[in-house]
């Protein structure tokens, strides 16, 4: 840790904080984060050389390990050509018949760099189409940092306890509205009171930012429903599900037809990218076909566009079930051996992300993941990172399994977890 120790130091007299993202810092788990040095597969190493089993995977996006091969191999080509040209390049149509081809409700795609600006380019669409103000979102999901989307917004917020946060005006958020995830009926009062203004409701198809909560059944069912009703559009940000729950998403997974999707992580394929697509009906309101305006010096920069393409490619032949049930057998047994160390502990799992939230109770909304015990938490995190496990540093993260991980790594995480005194 002498070497991360000393790097943090360093990295807070020119950083806010020491790092570019919150949650790194590793407040909540009262530890220093790890400064990285690199990463291979399932594996990272720290700058002192130490060798972690990496379950936060960059938060989602390394769905095939580190330094994969073929990304590599494909970042390397178009490295020889240049890094941007700012003017169209055949490589984003690539990526974007990849995407339109594996996400039925997707018939057209515009790229950008991040998850954020494809969330919040995806509601300023859907206020532009529909012609109307206003933003249902559910408590606990997390749709990146504009504005209008950081009321209630689950992890790295909820972790460092900020309530919203300041440099959002009031009127800003006024305009969104909030639900209990899992809560047909809070949606349906909101409907009848404001639906005639409502553009939108936006939703994790499945909940990765107060850790991992399913969607009942029915609910997205009826967030499908209510909003043809009202004439609202529903759109699913699959920024981690994408591609991670299935090829298809969280949205060929439960067979819902959203008007718009927002993905990033897994399509960058650990590069900078994010996007937004739908039904060309309404994709082509966006400039320059339509009057609403989004821009991007480097959205589909041709780097990022070969990362993701390559990433796609080989996960078109991936065995995600297979992935499923390994996931399924480490999360199931890390539960098993914690219950028998006498600690409370509920498992959400989907595919390849799970959660073990410190609770007895059921998890199904963001009120419930807060019941988690934090004092374990810490405790659980901290004693698996001395034995060489990387876990996400906050109870309110998913944990993510990769094709790159095998048996052996497993068996490793449940050895260190047999370790674990509470
Ligand atoms: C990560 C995430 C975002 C934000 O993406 P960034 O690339 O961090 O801006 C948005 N929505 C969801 C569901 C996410 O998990």
């Amino acid at each position: 840790m002498q070497k991360s120790k000393e790097l943090f130091e360093k990295a807070k007299k020119f950083i806010p904080g020491g790092v570019n993202s919150p949650v790194r810092a590793c407040l909540s788990v009262q530890a220093d984060p790890l400064f990285i040095e690199r990463g291979e597969g399932p594996y990272l190493y720290s700058a002192e050389g130490e060798r972690f089993i990496d379950y936060v995977l960059s938060w989602g996006p390394l769905i095939l390990g580190h330094s994969h091969p073929r990304v590599k191999e494909a970042l390397l080509a178009t490295l020889e050509k240049g890094t941007s040209f700012g003017a169209p390049c055949e490589l984003e149509i690539e990526l974007a018949e990849l995407v339109v081809e594996a996400l039925p409700s997707v018939e057209m795609i515009r790229m950008v760099n991040s998850g954020t600006e494809a969330t919040m380019s995806a509601l300023r669409l859907a206020r532009g189409y529909t012609k109307r103000n206003k933003v249902v979102k559910f408590i606990g999901c997390y749709h990146g940092h504009a504005d209008s989307f950081l009321a209630s917004a689950g992890s790295g917020v909820a972790t460092l306890s900020i309530p919203g946060t300041p440099g959002v005006p009031e009127e800003t958020v006024a305009h969104t509205l909030l639900a209990n995830y899992n809560d047909l009926d809070q949606v349906e009062d909101l409907f009848k009171e404001h639906g005639q203004d409502i553009a939108a409701v936006i939703v994790e198809p499945v909940a990765g930012n107060m850790g991992v909560v399913l969607p009942r059944a029915g609910f997205l069912e009826g967030l499908r429903e209510i909003t043809l009703k009202y004439g609202s559009l529903l759109i699913f940000d699959e920024v981690i599900t994408g591609f991670r729950v299935s090829y298809s998403g969280a949205q060929g997974y439960f067979n819902i037809d959203p008007d718009l999707t927002c993905l990033g992580k897994i399509i960058g394929g650990g590069l900078p990218v994010g996007a937004y697509g739908g039904k060309k009906e309404i994709m082509q309101h966006i400039a320059p076909e339509g009057p609403v305006y989004q821009a991007g010096t480097l959205s589909g920069n041709p780097l990022a566009m070969s990362a993701g393409i390559a990433t796609l490619k080989e996960l078109k032949n991936k065995d995600y079930n297979k992935l499923a049930q390994n996931t399924e057998k480490l999360a199931l047994g890390l539960q098993e051996i914690l219950q028998k160390k006498g600690v409370p502990v509920r498992l959400n799992l989907i595919g390849s992300m799970f959660t073990l939230f410190f609770t007895d109770q059921e998890v199904v909304d963001f009120a419930g993941a807060k019941q988690s015990n934090q004092e374990l938490f810490v405790s659980f995190y901290q004693q698996m990172r001395t034995q060489g496990i990387y876990l996400a540093p906050s109870a309110f993260e998913a944990s993510f399994n990769s094709f790159s991980h095998t048996e052996k790594e497993w068996e490793k995480t449940l050895e260190a977890a047999n370790k674990l005194e509470f």
